[in-house]
């Protein structure tokens, strides 16, 4: 087997210092435990702050310790009733191509229902994270113009398109010409801006002329200051992700901290952070909702696959810059 964990904490970006993959004998299966094989590697942005020491919802991964992570895997010997040689299962297994479980955790993928990568994508943490946001928080309504960035990748996709059939104008913000004509063109958004134009807040007045009512969350930083000054009274931004400051090195001065906090007062607005697992009551409901939408093409998602677990850091890195376009997985064995 091989590993990948986490060799040093990067100061700012992650550089491929930080990780170091190794070979492994996995361990048998004792009592009650499976052995699982990994399939499928979800690389998500969270696992940037598992790499920093200090105080967060969740705990840091240990310098060498494996590099956390949910994966799709198989049941490949099994000393637990519940599970079977042959089952597919979702876990977080890890950067690792085996894995040992008690079965505490896993949760059985049915294949037939559709491509067992979307149990860590569209069916998974990433479309649970747009639906219970963009519902629960942002709660858009039909006419209303709802703007998310990230627009191509696994949270932003859904977030717009679940806009759009809940009856609002979706305006996406995207690295690029290429991501920027799929979220239009595929996906069916109203518009979408790419956030390296210095016009960005000119170009988002002429995509929003009714102003911004919702307003979801993933990135902060230039597309945030881009954004605040055109929420309409009464928006809702639901805080999801910050991904342009995740790898700063210290706290940003607070400069913009009054005015956002006037704008706040002044047009009533509801800024609430939330973590996906917030919303876990909701998880039968999303999966039904979304299961269908996928079925009636009403939600399309994109995959960004690289190939073998040694692609993982090279891919991670990536994935805090843009290079992936859409769901960012690492096949690491054979479906
Ligand atoms: P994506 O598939 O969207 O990939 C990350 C994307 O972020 C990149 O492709 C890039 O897209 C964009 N990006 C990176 N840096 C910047 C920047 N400086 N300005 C604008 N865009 C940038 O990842 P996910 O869909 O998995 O995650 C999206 C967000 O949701 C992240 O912030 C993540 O942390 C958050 N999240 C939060 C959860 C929660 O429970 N609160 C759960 C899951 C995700 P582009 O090329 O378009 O710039």
């Amino acid at each position: 087997g091989k590993r990948i964990v986490l060799a040093s904490r990067p100061h700012g970006e992650p550089t491929s210092a930080n990780f170091r993959l190794e070979d492994y004998t996995p361990p048998a299966p004792g009592a009650g435990e499976v052995l699982l094989r990994t399939i499928w590697l979800s690389l998500d942005p969270y696992m940037r702050g598992r790499m920093n020491d200090g105080p967060s919802y969740a705990a840091p991964v240990p310098v060498n310790g494996v590099m956390e992570g949910g994966t799709v895997s198989e049941v490949i010997a099994s000393n637990n009733p519940g599970f079977a040689k042959g089952d597919i299962v979702l876990s977080r297994a890890g950067w690792q191509t085996h894995a040992l479980s008690d079965g505490k955790g896993l949760a059985k993928i049915d294949p037939k229902i559709a491509p067992i990568s979307t149990a860590v994508g569209v069916l998974g943490m990433p479309g649970m994270t747009a639906y219970t946001g963009l519902l629960e928080i942002g709660k858009p309504q039909p006419g209303e113009t709802v703007v998310v960035a990230g627009a191509s990748g696994a949270v932003g996709s859904a977030v717009g398109q679940i806009a759009k059939i809940k009856g609002a104008r979706a305006v996406g913000i995207a690295g690029g010409k290429d991501k920027c004509d799929y979220v239009t063109r595929e996906l069916g958004f109203d518009a979408c801006l790419d956030h390296r134009d210095p016009d960005l807040a000119a170009k988002l007045k002429e995509a929003c002329p009714k102003g911004i009512d919702v307003y979801f969350e993933n990135v902060g930083g230039a597309v945030f200051e881009a954004v605040y000054p055109q929420l309409n009274a009464f928006a809702r931004v639901p805080v999801c992700g910050l991904i342009a400051h995740y790898n700063d090195r210290e706290a940003r001065a607070p400069k913009w901290a009054s005015s956002i906090m006037f704008a706040i007062l002044t047009k009533r607005l509801t800024f609430r952070g939330f973590i996906v697992s917030d919303f876990a009551a909701m998880h039968g409901d999303f999966l039904r909702d979304m299961s269908q939408w996928v079925r009636e093409g009403k939600v399309k998602y994109k995959e960004f696959v690289t190939e073998g677990l040694d692609s993982a850091p090279e891919a991670f890195m990536g994935l805090l810059k843009g290079a992936n376009f859409g769901k960012q997985l690492v096949r690491v064995g054979p479906d």
